[in-house]
């Protein structure tokens, strides 16, 4: 396909108006788009040249008052000559799916989703003037109940499918953008694995979600008549007389420039001549305004010095060729990538990424974290420059409109990201990287519940195309696949270099609390980890300090009659931020000050007790008054930009010690970190869930591996009460398939993932007895489908309705169903009919019923 985009400045504006046959119009082969407003783009066609007798035009204005879009139909095209385009400029694009004959010509009826907590899709009538203007996945504006709302056309038919009027939808929105078909799809797998409204399915995989966006306009100038004038300045017939000093300077400027046109306000600064005398030049038609786009800038650096492949070792070689065979077979495998930290799995990425895109293909690179972005973003920068656009939930609406665009011209190829980003709109998509596949923040807490890794596999199996996991700790699910063969296995026994990890000690907090009860750091820092950090800082050195809950302290507690003081809307404790000075719920968000005597007794005195990381960062700036230190948690990484600055500080060596939360244990790579300290191993080991032991092997051995990537060993210091626990002991000797085998043997006994599968429900009301009462007859109409499909899937259990471990959350009693089996399809058939039954019989607003499918956690 020729290379498109900007008009030819040698085309002017008026003398194009002749040119606009009105031919009857053939079987359409190309479609273009064309911005700006009306004469700009009949200049840009006029600087076409077609096959077949000219340009067939059809004048389409969608929008006149903005008069943003012109829609041409044309058999065959050909650039003229003497234009020399750039792609990346964005004033035309081709709109492909017109090529595919995906555009309706002539239906009359639209399915369209709407992003409601209810239903499938509904039908509208599509007026006339939009008839054939409205393919599948467009974004509309349709009247509902008694509102306008967005929403987006899954579907168009000729035929209505109720008896009763159906209204008019009211427009298009966002006219040049629409989610693809195959994302479509994705959604209505998501819709009924997920148990999730279409709607809401289809607002999580659209790029821009369901809202209206624009571009960003910008008027550039250039010469308008550049060729002649070229010729004459070659020839030193130019300037004619009569042109003033400052006019010859803005011209030969632009001549200079080989007339690359430029914002007004940038060529009056660099010719230090007055925006008026530019302004006089458009008037007098030497100049041509082009209105143009301008992308709304990603908050990273844009290109960093380049790197260079390196040379595999014989461990990652084997990998790599395992992803590239697969990858150019067109086959369908998951690949689990098992190495240690450090073992040189991005490598691999980055190279098998790179023969992806020589193909011609695209891909995407999956992080847990956006806290985490901006190093892997600028790895993936270092070797492919600007085609790595950034797409995570924290973006704008329009910088997420923005980097669609440059998805579709072709700017983009490879999306790193989070969660989200596993929707990325690739057509040619050939590659899908999931870096830190166990972390729970893959999974989106609320509807649709879905798992990125999953979607991602279900993604790739209709693709044909490879999937790695990548991890240190995969999840227990993911090993056991490798293990029954589902996955393929591959390992990076060694770091690179054969660097050795770093050493891990353990300090038993309930000795060193009884030698040391009090001081400063008592309860917090052993004697072992503060002198160890002393070392280091004199050393020069980084510390990372881990602790993975925020606050200050733990909760108020009554010294008297240790009543603890709870949400008054949800059953957990209140937790003390020292900066708001008040107790608030991490849940719902409510809070209130300290009250100065117990609001139970009246009489006892408040404490506050427990560890945060706002507790450790007064302590550790008590004792190390000289060191630079950084706290990096959700309350400090509030705005949009924040993580950025933070990861400038730290890797220009700004600072001397990082605190953080869970945030800092994944994929930080830092040279000069030679010391990690844990200050408590054990906080997740007390949550009442069953993946408490997994959880807290993982994030000890991935906070474990951020030490010692340097030229230094690294040094883990870790303070548990619990230095016995299986997790503590094997995450000490970094040893996971030890780990492995015995949490395998613990779920194998219990009946749980991954040896099977689980559907969590939870239901919930304002009134304790509506909510336990309609748990128990969703369990009872579960389990009567259960024993009338034993023979299909003997395994299938409901547990409860027991009290979730959250028993009360925003003001709503909560009660939990657990459902488990091995057949997913039989499960998810039998809980389909039990709440459509339970639908029908209990109002929505008043009960409210929550599906979690794969629950990650079972709060
Ligand atoms: P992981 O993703 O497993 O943590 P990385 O890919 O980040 O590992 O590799 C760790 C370090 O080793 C990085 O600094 C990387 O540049 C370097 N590295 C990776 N592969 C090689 C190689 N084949 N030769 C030399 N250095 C390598
Ligand atoms: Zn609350």
């Amino acid at each position: 396909m020729p290379a498109i985009g900007a008009p030819s400045p040698t085309q002017c504006r008026k003398q194009s108006r002749a040119r606009c046959p009105r031919s009857p119009i053939s079987r359409p082969r190309l479609l273009f788009w064309l911005g700006g407003r009306h004469e700009d783009a009949e200049v840009i066609l006029s600087s076409l040249r077609f096959d077949g007798g000219g340009p067939i035009v059809r004048n389409n204005d969608y929008d006149k008052e903005r008069n943003l879009q012109k829609r041409v139909r044309c058999s065959t095209f050909r650039l003229p000559e003497q234009c020399t385009l750039k792609r990346e400029h964005p004033t035309v694009s081709i709109d492909s799916w017109a090529m595919q004959g995906a555009m309706s010509e002539t239906h009359e009826f639209a399915d369209v989703a709407l992003d409601l907590p209810v239903g499938d899709s509904f039908q509208y009538r599509i007026p006339e003037p939009l008839r054939g203007q409205i393919p599948i996945g467009a974004l509309v504006r349709v009247p509902f109940r008694n509102i306008e709302k967005t929403g987006c056309v899954v579907g168009l038919s000729d035929r209505p499918r109720i008896t009763t009027t159906i209204k008019f939808l009211s427009q298009r929105i966002v006219t040049d953008y629409r989610v693809d078909p195959p994302l479509l799809d994705l959604a209505t797998w998501m819709a009924e694995y997920y148990f999730c409204p279409l709607g809401e399915a289809v607002a999580c995989v659209s790029a821009i979600g369901l809202n209206d966006v624009r571009s960003r306009r910008e008027r550039l100038v250039a010469l308008n008549d550049f060729a002649s004038i070229f010729q004459r300045w070659r020839h030193g017939e130019w300037p004619p007389p009569r042109t003033t000093q400052q006019q010859q300077t803005v011209i030969t400027h632009l001549l200079e420039t080989e007339n690359t046109p430029i914002a007004p306000s940038a060529l009056s600064m660099l010719t230090s001549v007055s925006a008026s005398v530019i302004a006089n030049l458009v008037k007098s038609g030497a100049l041509c305004a082009i209105e143009t786009e301008r992308y709304r800038p990603d908050f990273y650096p844009i290109a960093p010095e380049a790197d260079q492949p390196l040379r595999l070792n014989p461990a990652q070689q084997v990998a790599y060729e395992a992803i590239c065979a697969a990858s150019e077979a067109g086959e369908f495998r998951v690949f689990l990538l098992h190495g240690v930290t450090g073992s040189g799995k991005t490598e691999i990425y980055l190279q098998a990424i790179a023969r992806a895109i020589e193909r011609g293909q695209q891909a995407i690179v999956l992080v847990p974290e956006i806290a985490l972005t901006p190093q892997t973003v600028e790895r993936f920068r270092r070797r492919f420059a600007e085609t790595v656009g950034v797409y995570h939930s924290r973006l704008s609406i329009g910088q997420k409109y923005d980097l669609w665009r440059r998805i579709k011209a072709g700017a983009v190829q490879i999306v790193v990201g989070a969660r989200s980003a596993v929707f990325t709109p690739f057509e040619r998509l050939g590659l899908i990287v999931i870096d830190e596949e166990h972390e729970t923040t893959y999974k989106q807490s609320d509807s649709p519940r879905y798992h990125a890794r999953d979607v991602a596999l279900v993604r790739a199996q209709k693709l044909g195309i490879p999937v790695v996991l990548g991890d240190a700790t995969p999840s227990l699910e993911s090993y056991h696949n490798a293990q029954c063969g589902k996955y393929v296995l591959l390992e990076l026994p060694e770091r690179i270099e054969a660097m050795p990890l770093p050493e891990v000690s353990l300090v038993d907090m309930s000795e060193e609390v009884r030698d040391r009860p009090s001081g400063l750091a008592a309860g917090l820092l052993s004697r072992n980890l503060e002198t160890a950090i002393r070392e280091r800082l004199a050393a020069g050195e980084q510390v990372i300090l881990f602790l993975n809950r925020r606050g200050f302290s733990q909760y108020a507690l009554c010294m008297r009659c240790r009543n603890m003081i709870r949400c008054l809307h949800c059953d957990v404790l209140l937790t003390y931020h020292k900066w708001a000075e008040r107790l608030c719920c991490h849940y719902c968000g409510a809070e209130q000050k300290v009250p100065p005597k117990c609001p139970k007794c009246e009489q006892g005195e408040m404490s506050l007790v427990g560890i945060g990381t706002e507790k450790v960062e007064e302590a550790v700036a008590g004792l190390f008054s000289e060191a630079r230190l950084l706290r990096i948690d959700l309350d400090t990484i509030a705005s949009r930009t924040a993580f950025i600055d933070a990861w400038q500080k730290i890797s220009s060596g700004q600072v001397d010690i990082i605190l953080g939360t869970q945030m800092i244990a994944k994929g930080f790579h830092l040279e000069r970190v030679t010391l990690v300290g844990v200050i408590s191993a054990d906080l997740a080991l007390f949550l009442p869930d069953f993946r408490s032991a997994e959880r807290t092997f993982a994030l000890l051995t991935q906070v474990a591996g951020r030490a010692g990537r340097g030229e230094r060993r690294g040094e883990v210091i870790v303070q548990t009460y619990m230095p016995q626990h299986y997790a503590i002991r094997w995450a000490r000797t970094h040893d996971y398939k030890s780990f492995y085998e015995k949490e395998i043997e613990f779920r194998r006994v219990l009946q749980f993932p991954p040896l099977m599968r689980a559907i969590a429900l939870i239901v919930a009301a304002k009134e304790i007895e509506a909510a336990r009462g309609q748990a128990q007859n969703l369990g009872m109409m579960i389990r009567r489908a259960i024993r009338a499909n034993a023979e299909r899937d003997p395994a299938m259990r409901v547990l409860g309705p027991a009290p979730s471990p959250i028993a009360k959350l925003r003001d709503h009693y909560r009660w939990r169903l657990f459902f488990r089996g091995q057949k997913p399809s039989v499960m998810r058939g039998i809980l389909k009919s039990a709440i459509s039954r339970f639908d029908h019989l209990y109002p929505k607003p008043r009960i409210q019923l929550t599906i979690d499918v794969d629950p990650q956690d079972m709060l």
